[in-house]
């Protein structure tokens, strides 16, 4: 997220430090899975539309940064596959099918929600997995998680008005000031966007009298990247919430756990085992597929689950950029774009749903 606000200010003029407390992208967003689901199409809503909006345009905000970094940041609008095991979820789905032809449509582009007997293609998820059929979507798309990070930090390092400062914990903030502390000294800032991933939430609890529970938490989540011989075009499945994302250059990401509670933040473990032997199950050409890599890592989670932006009601140089969750790589650049907006005084030009706003997160928190 953090990233997307400097790439934003960069291109307002505005001049702007990044302050890391490790590499660029060694949070959560170094990750493996990359998956950009839409919500569902049905019960829409302006948190729906934002999701949507922000997913049509990242398209074209990736591409912007391929451009001017020469970098491939792995994105592909390759589709969803849900395999539909039961026929009331065909009925369910089939309701959906109207829905999305209602409500995604940007301009002349069109995204639908097809209800298939079989999976389209060969050499991909077994047609047994859908009993009662599957849905392809082809709003979802992908990107690569460590690619993207790097075309984004290869477009700060050269930019003009952003100056990236790692390895540089910030341990207190004090916005009435315009300080914050660090190990190595005091940074001074006129507005600061804090995007610290799960860490956002302590420093946020500091500032924040009368709070009766965290703004939010960590949530561990584990992924592994096997190497197989497929089509990087193919769409991600998606079934009870495991994902199989076929990526670029023979790799496909099978995740994810959800642990609310866990020993170690960063180790992997049988939970993980579990999901590959499911993924192998259900797509053949995984069976003896290498697993070259498992990796484990903490998402923020808001206490009202959506995501946590705006200017602190306590004092307005503070604003909070955070909550992603689940699904930060499909709404990072807006949400980015909305705290840019927010720092520099200026109205955004879309509509930021009001659950999104810190003051909603503290408002359940202070109940
Ligand atoms: C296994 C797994 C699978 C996932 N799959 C998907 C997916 O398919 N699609 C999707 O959209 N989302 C997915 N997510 C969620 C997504 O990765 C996160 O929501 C997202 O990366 C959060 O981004 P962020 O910028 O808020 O936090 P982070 O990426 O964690 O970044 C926070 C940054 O702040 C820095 N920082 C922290 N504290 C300080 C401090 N005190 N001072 C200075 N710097 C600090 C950190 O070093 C880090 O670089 C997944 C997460 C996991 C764990």
């Amino acid at each position: 997220m953090g990233l997307w606000a400097a790439v934003h200010a960069e291109r307002r003029g505005i001049e702007t430090r990044l302050v890391d407390a490790g590499q660029l992208g060694g949070g959560a967003s170094g990750g493996l899975l990359g998956a950009l689901m839409p919500h569902m199409p049905d019960r829409w809503s302006e948190k729906k539309q934002f999701q949507f909006d922000a997913l049509v345009s990242l398209e074209a905000e990736i591409a912007a940064i391929e451009v001017a970094t020469g970098l491939s940041a792995g994105y592909r609008r390759s589709g969803r596959l849900i395999p539909l095991p039961k026929p009331h979820l065909r009925k369910i789905a089939s309701g959906h099918s109207a829905d999305a032809e209602a409500h995604w449509k940007a301009g002349e582009r069109r995204f639908h929600w097809h209800v298939l007997d079989r999976p389209p293609g060969d050499g991909w998820i077994d047609a047994a997995a859908g009993e009662s059929g599957f849905v392809h979507d082809t709003l979802a798309a992908r990107v690569a998680p460590r690619s993207l990070v790097a075309a984004l930090g290869a477009f700060l390092r050269k930019a003009r008005h952003v100056r990236v400062l790692q390895n540089t914990d910030i341990l207190d903030l004090d916005p009435a000031r315009g300080t914050a502390s660090t190990g190595a000294g005091t940074i001074a800032f006129g507005r600061c966007i804090l995007a610290a991933g799960y860490r956002s939430f302590p420093l946020l609890e500091k500032l924040t009298p009368g709070l009766q529970k965290p703004l939010g938490q960590a949530v561990k989540g584990q992924a592994a990247l096997l190497a197989a011989d497929i089509d990087p075009g193919l769409p991600t499945i998606f079934r009870d919430g495991l994902y199989v994302v076929a990526h670029e250059g023979g790799h496909v990401a099978v995740g994810s756990t959800s642990e609310n509670s866990f020993a170690d933040p960063f180790s992997t473990d049988e939970q993980l085992e579990v999901l590959i032997e499911a993924a192998r199950d259900m797509v053949p050409a995984l069976r003896d597929a290498p697993v070259i890599e498992r990796w484990a890592g903490l998402r923020p989670k808001a206490i009202d689950r959506d995501p946590m932006v705006g200017a602190h009601p306590a004092n307005r140089n503070l604003i909070a950029l955070t909550g992603g969750f689940k699904v930060s790589f499909g709404l990072a650049h807006r949400l980015a774009e909305a705290a840019i907006c927010i720092a520099s005084d200026v109205p955004t030009e879309f509509l930021l749903p009001e659950s999104f706003g810190i003051s909603n997160h503290i408002a359940v928190s202070s109940r």
